[in-house]
């Protein structure tokens, strides 16, 4: 059992964000170890398919310590499976730091520090792990929208115009678009962006559409990007 100071880390990098609304800033990533889900498109296996090395919040604090003033996300796997997370996004919060946080949705968000921007992933259908939603985030976001404006970001990852359907009508039914951005991803080598633009347009869907751009910076780097 991993003591709540520290944490399971898959790796500790300096990149260019490639996705939310903070796209294309210099950021500093924490990418924990351990995921609760299996979507079928993860680009990030390696978070979960290794143990992962045990480091101290303190010495994480070093690490992001050594790049001033940078945003500072983190990310996984599914950090919010280990409870020194919280521990974590307090201290850097503490610290004055911009912090997003990744999440896959099956986690409440509920009692995360306001200053932290969640960035909460809503499965699709084709990712296999669509049943994960857990519903309460949805009070949460409305919750963190009331304290503090774009307190959150929801994002839908689409393969398919299925996923896309499923993410457009998710949205309109619970007025997504008044309490946070909304972000639509397409995944590489599914759904052509093109494609994803032209439906989003036909549906006059104020929503972002997102492309990963470590991905289209650094094609062939799965790790450290
Ligand atoms: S939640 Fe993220 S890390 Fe976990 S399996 Fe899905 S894509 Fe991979």
């Amino acid at each position: 059992m991993v003591r709540e100071d520290r944490l399971l880390v898959s790796e500790l990098f300096y990149s260019i964000q490639g996705e939310s609304t903070f796209a294309g800033l210099p950021c500093v990533f924490i990418r924990l170890a351990g995921c609760n889900l299996r979507c079928s498109y993860c680009d990030a296996a390696y978070s979960y398919e290794e143990t992962g090395r045990e480091v101290s919040v303190d010495s994480l604090l070093d690490f992001v310590d050594g790049y001033p003033g940078t945003l500072v996300e983190l990310t996984g796997g599914e950090p919010l499976l280990q409870p020194g997370s919280l521990l974590l996004l307090d201290r850097l919060v503490g610290r004055h730091r911009t912090v997003l946080l990744e999440t896959n949705g099956s986690q409440p968000i509920a009692d995360l520090p306001a200053d932290v921007r969640v960035i909460l992933d809503v499965k699709c259908p084709d990712s296999g792990m669509a049943a994960s939603w857990l519903p309460d985030n949805l009070t949460a976001i409305r919750r963190r929208a009331a304290r503090r404006p774009n307190g959150s970001e929801v994002k839908f990852v689409i393969s398919s115009l299925r996923d896309y359907r499923f993410a457009r009508d998710f949205v309109l039914e619970h007025d997504l678009t008044a309490h946070a951005p909304v972000l639509f991803s397409p995944v590489r080598g599914r759904i052509s962006p093109a494609e994803l633009a032209a439906a989003v347009l036909a549906d006059r869907l104020p929503v972002r559409l997102q492309l990963q751009l470590h991905t289209l910076i650094w094609p062939e780097q799965t790790r450290g990007v």
